[in-house]
């Protein structure tokens, strides 16, 4: 079997609003094996979560995929039929976990029924079946089996995260894909979380995609780094050697502006402010190193050691770039 699970190429999606399109993400290519965890980086409207739905085909109109492919196994999943999709993939292959998820359990409904929905849904319809696999996943997320019979208000904000993690293992899926699952939480429920996905991934195998601002919660968890940046990846590569040596003025940034236990906060640097421009890099209005020719062409994604990095800096081909 192989080890490649997923390979995103050039993808690029677009809203168009008013006659106008505006680019959420731009031939955005990267790839992930069976078994890995994959940090996906950004602050928010870097394409982070549009780039989940891709994955998951739930982007709406105005919103449309403009260009690429999503390679899962090999298959393109964007050319299958939408009904096959939703039947053979979703949750049964890939499951999601949106961002702010805790508020999407239906306060009527005792957290048991969640499980049947999403079961019946897809075509399981023994209650005790279903009831033996919910109870095997929130033993899973060490939660009491009692949990199943409460109501969603009678949870913390942890334990609702739990359950909702619990619910994407329920088909038993070979990828997650987690969307911010540790914000709104404090730092030790933070925590608590990232050691149950590490758990799941270790325990199950389960390939995980995890979407997050906070490049600390990134450099805990995830073997892989993308860091995204106006829709367009900025730097991809092993988190251990972004976090040691960040090659990318943004990673850098991202880096230098995190609080962290070992970190003296009076040198915190936070990333300068900038609109995103309409041409050359994204990045050159917050650069500490822009040139002539960042403001005037778009930098392609170069190899650098084992990275891919998206800044003329690293273009072998230009030894001087002013
Ligand atoms: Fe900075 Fe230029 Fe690199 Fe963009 S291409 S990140 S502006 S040095």
């Amino acid at each position: 079997m192989t080890r490649l699970l997923l390979k995103v190429q050039d993808l690029s999606v677009a809203y168009f609003i008013h006659k106008q399109e505006i680019v959420a993400l731009k031939d955005v290519s990267f790839e992930i094996e069976r078994g890995e965890i994959l940090g996906i980086i950004g602050e928010s409207g870097s394409g982070k979560t549009t780039l989940a739905k891709a994955i998951i085909r739930s982007i709406k109109p105005p919103g449309k995929i403009t260009k690429g492919k999503i390679l899962y196994e090999g298959e393109d999943i964007l050319s299958v039929d939408i009904k096959r999709f939703k039947r053979e993939y979703l949750w049964k292959k890939i499951s999601y976990v949106p961002q702010a998820s805790q508020n999407s359990l239906n306060g009527v409904m005792r957290i048991i029924d969640h499980f049947y929905d999403t079961a019946i849904s897809h075509g399981i319809t023994d209650r005790n079946t279903i009831y033996d696999k919910a109870k095997e996943a929130v033993k899973m997320v060490s939660l009491d089996e009692r949990v199943l019979s409460s109501y969603p208000h009678e949870l913390s904000g942890g334990m609702k995260q739990r359950v909702l993690i619990a619910l994407s293992l329920l088909l038993d899926p070979e990828l997650i894909i987690l969307d911010e699952p540790t914000s709104a939480l404090d730092v030790a429920t933070q925590k608590s979380i990232l050691d149950l996905v590490m758990k799941i991934n270790k325990e199950l195998g389960t390939t995980i995609i995890l979407i997050t601002h906070d490049i600390g919660v990134a450099n805990y968890i995830a073997k892989k780094m993308l860091v995204l940046y106006a829709g367009q990846v900025m730097e991809f590569g092993n988190t251990e050697e972004i976090m040691n040596n960040p090659l990318h003025p943004y990673t850098q940034g991202l880096i230098n502006s995190v609080p962290s236990i070992y970190k003296d906060v009076s040198k915190l640097k936070p990333i300068s402010e900038g609109e995103i421009p309409l041409k050359g890099c994204p990045f050159h209005t917050r650069c500490s190193y822009v040139s002539e020719i960042c403001k005037m062409e778009e930098p392609g994604l170069y190899t650098a050691n084992t990275r891919l990095v998206r800044c003329f800096l690293y273009d072998k081909a230009r030894k001087n770039i002013s």
